[in-house]
């Protein structure tokens, strides 16, 4: 039996399954300390007076506390994880397999993966990892329109399939310029011809032909209107998975492109899909690469990234997917990776490595 503190957030329900398995677990909430602010290194004190293992969720930051302070009871760093009873019974099985010291000093991550957690850290350290300051295009303009309207910034996402991103997302500024609106009651009645004809379409860069760019604005506005009342704030409703298969309705629009518009409205707008279910990032060759050569997936398949990700949270899948996109399309080229410029060198299994 171990003394264990829970910190704030952690699951009730693994906290009362590690009760069940004899565990004496005091959580944030019975010391009366819980909602108060209290910081990381407080709630780390008091688990050190109290001489108790220190369960939590907090990954990066007491992770950092660990390595600078390792005079405590024990840490145990987890992640959500919905299946409450197992994650119980690996946290009791980690207590037991070291439960001569009891943990003494001791740091042990949870599901964690530290290629993952510098990929996590990385982002989080970018300056330009906030809306306010990311461009999408390169026309302010055109990305306060994405920003600020949810059917502008759904159309760039889903004819985004090729060719410049920077042009495409100046698109629906483009194409409320030339007719005053970007109205879905209007768009939805479009001829898919007449609109691939329009010279904003038809100048549009990349290798899908302007019809498939016309048909897909047109099948989107005509989503909104008839299943979502002209909302297109409710397509974007329910869990990881009613949101993808919501937005592969649209023409043209498959699981990457589904995956970059929750992956972006995550990591930006704050979206937060209902339930347990997890994203996956986009499948895309750069992601598969980056995934590949730091060592986190022995192969590209779904189930193996599926798999690395199983800790992690939407936020921080979202966060990893643009970091393996950023560093795979400007570093890690596919020949003469440029690794000492690499920010993910130290934990990359083939730092230095071409190929
Ligand atoms: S260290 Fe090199 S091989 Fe590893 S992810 Fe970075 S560029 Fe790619």
């Amino acid at each position: 039996m171990a003394r264990i503190y829970a910190n704030e957030n952690f699951p009730l329900p693994v906290v009362l399954e590690l009760r069940r398995l004899g565990h004496d677990v005091l959580t944030i909430q019975e010391t009366g300390r819980a909602g108060q602010a209290e910081s990381d290194e407080s709630v780390l004190a008091f688990a050190k007076r109290e001489r108790r293992i220190l369960l939590t969720l907090n990954r990066r930051h007491f992770v950092r506390l660990h390595n600078e302070q390792s005079d405590h009871s024990g840490i145990i760093v987890c992640s959500y994880d919905g299946d409450f009873v197992g994650q119980a019974a690996r946290v009791h099985e980690l207590i037991d397999n070291n439960s001569e010291e009891t943990g003494i000093g001791k740091m042990e991550t949870m599901n964690g993966n530290p290629a993952l957690d510098t990929m996590i850290d990385y982002w989080k350290s970018k300056p330009d990892s906030h809306i306010d300051v990311t461009g999408f295009s390169d026309d302010p303009h055109a990305d306060l329109l994405v920003r600020e309207d949810l059917f502008a910034f759904l159309m760039a996402c889903c004819i985004d399939r090729g060719g410049k991103s920077t042009l495409i997302w100046r698109i629906p500024y483009k194409l409320k310029q030339a007719w005053g609106h970007l109205d879905p009651r209007i768009i939805r009645h479009m001829e898919p011809k007449e609109l691939a004809a329009n010279p904003v379409i038809a100048h549009a860069p990349g290798q899908i032909s302007k019809f498939q760019i016309a048909k897909t604005i047109i099948s989107l506005a005509g989503l909104v209107e008839s299943e979502y009342e002209g909302c297109p704030e409710r397509l974007l409703e329910g869990s990881a998975t009613d949101i993808m298969d919501n937005l592969q309705d649209i023409f043209g629009v498959g699981p990457n492109i589904a995956r970059m518009v929750v992956i972006l409205r995550v990591l930006y707008f704050g979206l937060r899909p209902v339930g347990t279910d997890r994203l996956l990032p986009k499948m895309d060759v750069h992601v598969k690469r980056v995934m590949h050569r730091i060592g986190v997936v022995p192969d590209d398949s779904e189930r193996s990234m599926r798999r690395a990700l199983s800790g992690y949270s939407n936020e921080e899948i979202a966060a990893i997917d643009q970091v393996c996109w950023e560093i795979g399309q400007s570093l890690c080229t596919p020949t003469l990776p440029k690794c000492d410029m690499c920010p993910l060198t130290s934990p990359c299994a083939k730092a230095g490595v071409s190929g």
